[in-house]
């Protein structure tokens, strides 16, 4: 019997460009370069011994020199929000007090955890535009006279904002004033992007997870902990032999690294991201970040002078973290564009996370933009490009000449 294929789809116009390999600019899960993807393409190694043991051994140092830490660190099968799990698990004692620095959706993600394990937790909100205002931060640690704080938590970089926190100022203020909480600090969206840097800046938790900065699936939540800290929650009774960091920092042996079966292929894709990271140079990879988040903002700086609907969400670059831009592009116009971006071009961009509830109208005028991670040049730029043509095709209104202010802030580096 003869059989027939056609290849001819019905016509229709404009025809979609969107074939060929797609993007995916979400602030997390990030693209995953091809050689994580290979280092991951194989056979079950044996957990009991072998080969994945030298994997890992090579893994300890690359984490700990990525999070600025010569001190310890701790891995966990999960996603950010288990890393949140664990680190409040480790840090706090039920009716310990936390005070929570909230600047968009993830501080207060991480406040909501916390609570719900029975830890007492004020949550100093900022709002989902301002920076923390350190002042105030000063103001309740001050009233904290009797040092009933334990942990101060913050957020570097709130994914769903782009609100950079300045951590080593946080580190200042409890300093200033002899305060002894500990400094938590979720890096979960900038680790690998932003600059940060654990010792100097005298943090004592670091919570992060595989799939942003660190290039790597999602599933694996990893935190970095100081000696202070260790010291200093011991006796914790929230601390459950499931999520205590100890045997996972401190073991010696494979066995104890995991509390059960080894997440064996994202350390293969893991090791495979460090190793990466290892040879641009992770001042190099911060300067990469810096520099494509420059050409984004003055893109929508473009943008946004032709129509007063279209802005960043954060005002000052000072306070914009390097891996992610949130803006707003008002009416339904941000939720249009996401969709002729994908539709037509075969970008996919965030949407307005936090910024706005979905069943609420505003919602739709909210998007991100990821820069985040394994991305260069011709992929932001690419984004960027994309996305004007878009805000053409659909009549959205915008300054003119958004590519050629992105395209002059990488040329004249
Ligand atoms: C992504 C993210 C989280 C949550 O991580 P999940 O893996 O989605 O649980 C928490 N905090 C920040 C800053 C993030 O960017």
């Amino acid at each position: 019997m003869k059989s027939s294929v056609s290849l001819a789809a019905p016509a229709h116009a404009p025809v979609s460009l969107s074939g060929g390999r797609p993007y995916l600019a979400i602030p997390g899960p990030s693209v995953m370069p091809d050689r994580v993807l290979r280092a991951m393409h194989r056979a079950s190694p044996n957990i009991y011994g072998g080969e994945v043991y030298g994997v890992m051994e090579s893994i300890w140092p690359r984490l700990k020199a990525v999070a600025g830490t010569n001190q310890y660190c701790a891995i966990y099968i999960g996603n950010g929000h288990a890393a949140w799990e664990a680190a409040n698990a480790n840090l706090f004692s039920r009716g310990d007090k936390a005070l929570v620095l909230a600047v968009g959706r993830f501080g207060i993600g991480w406040a909501e955890l916390a609570r719900a394990l029975g830890v007492d937790v004020e949550v100093l909100d900022f709002g989902k535009s301002s920076p923390v205002d350190m002042g105030r931060v000063e103001a309740a640690l001050r009233a904290d006279t009797g040092h009933k704080i334990k942990a101060l938590l913050a957020t570097q970089v709130d994914t769903s904002t782009s609100i950079k926190t300045d951590v080593a100022q946080l580190r200042a203020v409890l300093d200033a004033i002899g305060h002894p909480a500990l400094l938590a600090i979720d890096c979960i969206a900038s680790l690998g992007c932003d600059e940060f840097r654990m010792d100097d800046w005298g943090v004592d938790v670091t919570v992060a997870a595989s799939q942003k900065g660190l290039m790597t699936p999602p599933g694996l939540g990893i935190l970095w902990f100081s000696e202070k800290a260790r010291a200093r929650c011991r006796g914790n009774d929230l601390r459950t032999p499931y999520w205590d960091w100890e045997p996972r920092a401190l073991g010696t042996e494979f066995w104890q690294y995991f509390n059960g079966t080894a997440p064996t292929h994202h350390l293969y894709g893991l090791s495979e991201a460090l190793m990466m990271l290892e040879e641009e140079g992770l001042q190099n990879v911060w300067a990469r970040h810096r520099a494509l988040a420059g050409a984004v903002w003055a893109a929508f700086e473009v943008w946004g002078d032709g129509n007063p609907a279209i802005a960043m969400n954060v005002m000052r670059p000072q306070d914009r973290g390097c891996s992610v831009t949130a803006a707003r592009i008002g009416g339904q116009d941000a939720t249009r564009l996401r969709e002729w971006c994908e539709h037509q071009a075969g970008v996919t961009l965030g949407i307005g996370l936090g910024m706005a509830l979905p069943n609420d109208p505003a919602w739709h005028g909210f998007l991100r933009v990821a820069h985040m991670g394994h991305v260069n040049a011709h992929m932001t730029l690419g984004v960027l490009a994309v996305m004007e043509t878009g805000m053409q095709a659909l009549g959205i209104a915008h300054g003119a000449g958004g590519i050629m202010a992105a395209t002059r802030t990488i040329s004249a580096r």
